[in-house]
């Protein structure tokens, strides 16, 4: 199927010369504009694209990132632009107008994408963001929008609703509860990938629960420290303190719990270190849209326990690989996190690899980017 597709690329000559050859795609991918790679404003995001691009470029494609001034390397060619961060949705309500700060980094990003997009066949934008999704059907050549969160914002669901009905090959969602909250129920889920080897498996744990993620009320850390101070285990945090009146919140609403602060570790870092807690809680109080902590720990041998919402339904193999709890069933939580202690972290890592791995991500994308071009090639 996808040589098929290939074949019909290798048709569609663009008048600068550029060809799809034996399948090889230039792609320009455009990151979040929340902030720089590397980070953690982005959350998921700068962990995403480092497995696209790297899955990618092994499939033999070429690739240019354009992110934030001040983000670090991402394993291909990068263009980095200057300017202010553009605010992001979730921390807006969900009626908020669209938002664009004078000398704004998305508007910039975007304007260099569009000086680019001659050298590329196609545009691949990963920011949550109103402006690409209108800006797409301008551009001469395809912009495909990897969609990172659900639901949030009017405004952007109607700017997702506008590309579905003209464009849905230009769609692709992490997970399929992630899409439907978008009302959207047929389209592109290509989940999500990881460079395994990287994650260090760590088969005798510490007396440790550990929480990953942007500290901020949509990701309830709450809940997980409810969680720890029942079983009386510590709960190591990592992540970047995006609102600091909600962790005095949680530590104010929960003296029971002994937290172990970590601050924002590298992703290359928080790999080597997740693999020493004995279950990872996973507690969204949104839409996770697919939940990159989730399947990191099980990388690690870590088995998850995660409400039952969004992303991590889908990948977490309940008794297997963790358990799912009903959300805000704190004292369910702690039970099945005493339980998920004692699941195989062998047969874990052993599932994670043959589930989420990088290169069948990387094949999914690309038979994604195939399809949307020849729906709609270059012009
Ligand atoms: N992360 C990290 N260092 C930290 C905490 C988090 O690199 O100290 C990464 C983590 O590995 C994950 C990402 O940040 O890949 C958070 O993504 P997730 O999908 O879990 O949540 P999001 O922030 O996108 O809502």
């Amino acid at each position: 199927m996808i040589r098929q597709r290939v074949a019909r690329q290798d048709r569609v000559k663009r008048q600068d010369g550029l060809s799809l050859g034996k399948g090889a795609m230039r792609i320009l991918v455009v990151s979040t504009a929340v902030g720089p790679i590397g980070q953690g404003r982005g959350g998921g995001v700068e962990v995403t694209i480092g497995s696209l691009v790297g899955g990618l470029a092994d499939r033999g494609h070429q690739l240019m990132v354009l992110a934030p001034e001040g983000s670090e390397p991402c394993g291909c060619p990068m263009g980095t632009v200057a300017g202010h961060l553009q605010p992001p949705w979730q921390q807006q309500p969900r009626d908020a107008p669209i938002l664009q700060p004078p000398h704004g980094v998305l508007a910039a990003m975007w304007r260099e994408a569009w000086a680019l997009q001659g050298h590329h066949h196609v545009v691949l934008n990963l920011g949550y963001d109103w402006l690409p999704l209108w800006l797409g059907p301008c551009f001469t050549v395809p912009v495909l929008h990897l969609i990172s969160m659900g639901s949030l914002s009017r405004a952007m669901d109607e700017a997702i609703a506008d590309v579905a009905s003209t464009h849905p090959g230009r769609l692709a969602f992490h997970s399929k509860s992630q899409m439907e909250s978008f009302g959207i129920h047929q389209g592109v889920v290509v989940g999500n990938g990881f460079d395994l080897n990287t994650y260090r498996f760590v088969q005798e744990p510490e007396p440790l629960l550990g929480w990953v993620g942007r500290i901020a009320p949509e990701k309830g850390l709450g809940d997980a420290a409810a969680a720890a101070a029942l079983l009386h285990m510590p709960l190591a945090v990592w992540g970047r303190v995006e609102d600091p009146a909600y962790k005095d919140r949680v530590m104010a609403d929960h003296p029971n719990c002994d937290f172990h602060w970590q601050g924002f570790l590298p992703p290359l870092r928080l790999r080597q270190e997740l693999g020493h807690c004995a279950a990872l809680l996973m507690t969204p109080h949104w839409q996770e849209a697919f939940g990159n902590a989730v399947v990191e720990a099980m990388a690690c041998g870590v088995p998850v326990v995660a409400y039952q919402r969004g992303g991590p339904q889908e990948t977490i193999d309940h008794g297997l690989t963790g358990f799912l709890v009903e959300p805000g069933q704190v004292a369910h939580l702690a039970a099945m996190a005493e339980k998920a202690c004692h699941l195989d972290r062998h047969r874990i890592r052993r599932r994670c690899r043959e589930r989420f791995g990088m290169a069948p991500f990387a094949q999914r994308l690309e038979a994604w980017i195939l399809a949307a071009l020849c729906q709609d090639p270059p012009l």
